[in-house]
């Protein structure tokens, strides 16, 4: 006897020809632009971290795929989420160097394209679009990283102007970006959320401090900045005045599938794969890397299950918060189960006897941090638990 049918299970995922026919035209792209990985030195990429290349970012330009999903009118391909998420994921696979761009497209783009004046989206959106403006991203603050709400950096009218004064830290990239999107309290006397702005900064104006930090894998990738009665010009108010902390809330309506993590985390296990196999090992070794490849095609096909969302119209919520924790503990427990299965060689940084030219050890360092940037993986349990779930609070 067939069992009955039960309407809304039954799921049949498949590309559709044109998807097949873009993801097939970015693999052309790549292989005929992607700069090839330097032998023998360890540069970003080999680091774990996002390579930067300028150069890059001008040919993704040429056929506007900096940020495929914006409208054309500001350089950007009028693509579907569905696209976004093909692109990330052969991007991230192939270790294409996209860091120059990607702060623009992925954390300033969104705000501008949902409360920019024309003005602000012409000139910035435009500089993301051509590869040419880089930009970063002055949220949080040594005392409010997951309370974000707490952030104490004030920016007080004066005339045509507002004055910032305040610090951050762990802004990523913000020794090389021209600008940065800024959140600041406009009214200290407003409840927290309610009193704060969002502005774009000339990260050249007078008053502005950046110092790097080195993280522990010996990388200067993040700052400190100050300010330091730094002018905004009002112009460079993005939305309505103390509204800053809604409009922010409202770009995580954007590409947020996690598909670039699941995807690196794939490449970083073919890699790994293919140095082991020249390393015979125990049986719990590769069973631990056939758990997390295990992992990764279920995280795909949670990112894509998310795409499909958002192009439907849907705003993905504990969805997205479980691909980030998924995908950031998957990525950091890859980082471990190299650094184990190769033993005291892969902890060699560099010389004769450092594993691929130290990438194990250095990626290991790197990855400490991937359950905490972008949103701790405690915050995102709290996420899914009470938003999603609806479970209260003890
Ligand atoms: C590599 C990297 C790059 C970054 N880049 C940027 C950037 O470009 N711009 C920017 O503005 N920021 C950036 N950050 C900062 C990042 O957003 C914060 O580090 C993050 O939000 C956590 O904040 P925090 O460091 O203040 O830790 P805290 O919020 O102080 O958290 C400390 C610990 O307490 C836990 N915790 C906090 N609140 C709760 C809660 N309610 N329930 C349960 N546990 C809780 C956390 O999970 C964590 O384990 C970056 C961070 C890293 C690591």
């Amino acid at each position: 006897m067939r069992p009955p049918s039960r309407p809304g299970i039954a799921m049949r995922f498949r590309f559709t020809p044109e998807q097949q026919a873009f993801r097939q035209e970015v693999l052309d792209f790549l292989a005929e632009n992607l700069p090839p990985e330097p032998e023998g030195k360890l540069d970003d990429r080999l680091r774990g971290e996002m390579g930067w290349s300028g150069e890059f970012s001008l040919k993704l330009a040429a056929k506007n795929w900096v940020a495929l999903p914006w409208p054309k009118e500001y350089g950007g391909l009028g693509g579907t989420a569905m696209q976004q998420v093909i692109f990330n994921e052969e991007m991230s696979y192939h270790r294409a160097p996209i860091g120059a761009h990607r702060r623009g497209v992925f954390y300033v783009g969104p705000i501008l394209i949902l409360y920019g004046t024309d003005e602000q989206k012409k000139k910035h959106l435009n500089a993301v679009t051509s590869g040419t403006g880089y930009y970063c991203q002055l949220f949080s603050e040594p005392g409010a990283g997951s309370d974000l709400a707490s952030l104490q950096t004030r920016a007080i009218r004066d005339g045509d102007d507002y004055v910032v004064s305040g610090q951050k830290i762990w802004t990523s990239d913000g020794h090389r970006a021209d600008y940065g999107w800024l959140v600041a309290r406009t009214d200290p006397d407003a409840p927290k959320h309610k009193g704060i702005s969002t502005f774009i900064l000339d990260m050249k104006s007078p008053g502005v401090t950046v110092r790097p930090l080195v993280n522990m894998a010996g990388s200067h990738s993040f700052n400190e900045v100050f300010f330091d009665n730094v002018r905004v010009p009002k112009e460079n108010m993005v939305g309505e005045e103390n509204r800053g902390w809604y409009h922010a809330a409202a770009t995580l309506d954007f590409e947020r599938s996690s598909i670039a993590v699941f995807a690196g985390t794939r490449r970083f296990l073919d890699d790994l794969a293919a140095v082991l196999r020249e390393r015979p090992r125990s049986n719990s070794v590769r069973h631990s890397i056939a758990d997390l490849y295990t992992t990764v095609l279920v995280g795909q096909m949670l990112s894509y299950s998310i795409g499909s969302m958002q192009e439907a119209g849907r705003v993905p919520n504990k969805e997205a918060s479980a691909a980030k924790l998924l995908s950031s503990e998957l990525r950091q427990n890859a980082s471990i189960a190299a650094i184990k299965a190769l033993g005291l060689e892969g902890q060699v940084e560099d010389g004769p006897g450092a594993v691929r030219y130290g990438r194990y050890a250095r990626d290991y360092l790197a990855n400490v941090s991937a359950t905490i940037a972008g949103g701790t993986s405690e915050i995102q349990r709290n996420v899914i638990a009470t938003r999603g779930l609806g479970l209260p609070r003890g």
